[in-house]
């Protein structure tokens, strides 16, 4: 990620636009979509076509506008809108001008994945559902819908399953300034505690289809092993998305500890290090801190576990062999530490005082 914010974000700071996927219900998407798809690589091979005969002719090719111009009226017959035939044009002479080609691929129905794009007046959004040239399609409503749809498309991946993409325009996010502060400690058991007590936890995932995946492996169903990791990677990420925007909308400043992976990958719970997935994680919480502007910084944790986080005495349990060890008494103040809660407490205290480690960029996380 870029350490300065997209040129976009400086210059408009009151409108942004984010993409939302939705899986749309196989049931609904049918025979329709696919069609439609046909229909949109016919005017995109229309356009290869006569661009190359103009090329041959007068040595010179059709700019956006005149695609626009030849291909107009026959919306009805392909049965897409003309906003779309308008956009797929518009695509083709983009890429065109991109790549310095006057001839692109064609787009055939057995080797290119379907692709109907639209521009944001053509479509309908109500609840779940998406009306587009008459025909309404329902999709699986994972998260709210906000803002207005610009521009967004169809499109169809490998296994055939049909997403539709929605590029909305949101206002200014809105968020109000919570004035709330955080240290998070990155562990196994629970995968982030933060230093208000806070515990964020899921179930191992790896543990879990373990078995699913030895049997499925044993029988060398490579179909299935590839779903059950995919499914795996799904939940994984899901549980992130979830996990950082409830941290992004709830502080205005967050801190992660520099835990490194590679060390605890070498002990007994090296599955359980790959699966907390803090990786992930911390990237999500760079990008939506950016986007919120929310501060996130990264601390050299180390000793985070060891130090009291009231008298800042080294006096906690030492080691990867005191992993077990989830409550301590300070031997020096005499206060109760909770393992987890104790150490995000010092990495927040860390990032204030500068005491261990330098502070690094989020970016570099
Ligand atoms: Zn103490």
């Amino acid at each position: 990620m870029d350490a300065h914010p997209p040129k976009s974000f400086q210059s408009f700071p009151v409108m942004q636009y984010t993409t939302y996927q939705f899986r749309i219900k196989d049931s609904t998407s049918g025979k329709h979509l696919t069609r439609m798809g046909y229909s949109c690589n016919f005017v995109w091979n229309y356009c290869n076509e006569v661009n190359q005969e103009r090329w041959k002719k007068f040595r010179k090719t059709f700019t956006n506008f005149e695609l626009n111009k030849l291909t107009a009226g026959c919306s009805k017959d392909l049965g897409i809108a003309a906003r779309t035939i308008e956009a797929v044009c518009q695509e083709y002479a983009d890429k065109c001008k991109q790549h310095k080609m006057i001839r692109l691929k064609w787009r055939s129905r057995k080797r290119s994945l379907g692709w109907v794009p639209f521009k944001g007046n053509t479509v309908k959004v109500k609840d779940d559902t998406i009306t587009y040239y008459g025909h309404t399609f329902r999709f699986w409503l994972s998260r709210p819908i906000e803002g207005v749809v610009r521009f967004g498309s169809f499109t169809q991946n490998s296994k055939g399953h049909w997403f539709v993409n929605l590029t909305m325009e949101v206002a200014d996010s809105g968020r109000i300034k919570t004035g709330k502060e955080c240290g998070i400690d990155l562990g196994l058991k629970t995968i982030a505690t933060l230093s208000d007590g806070v515990e964020f936890s899921r179930e191992n995932l790896t543990k879990k289809y373990e078995k699913k995946l030895a049997m499925a492996q044993r029988a060398r169903k490579k179909k299935r092993v590839t779903a059950i990791h995919a499914k795996i990677r799904n939940k994984r990420r899901d549980w992130n998305h979830k996990a950082s925007t409830r941290l992004v909308q709830e502080y205005d400043r967050i801190i992660v500890g520099d835990v490194s992976s590679s060390k605890l990958i070498k002990t007994r719970q090296a599955k359980s290090v790959s699966d907390a997935g803090w990786h992930g994680l911390k990237q999500m919480l760079a990008y939506k801190a950016n986007r919120l502007g929310v501060e996130v910084r990264v601390v050299k944790e180390s000793w985070s576990t060891v130090t009291c986080s009231s008298c800042s005495k080294r006096t906690g349990p030492r080691g990867l062999g005191h992993l077990a060890v989830r409550e301590w008494v300070c031997s020096s103040c005499g206060s109760t530490h909770s393992r987890d809660v104790n150490a995000a407490k010092n990495i927040l205290l860390f990032s204030l005082s500068g005491m261990t480690g330098q502070l690094r960029e989020a970016s570099t996380i």
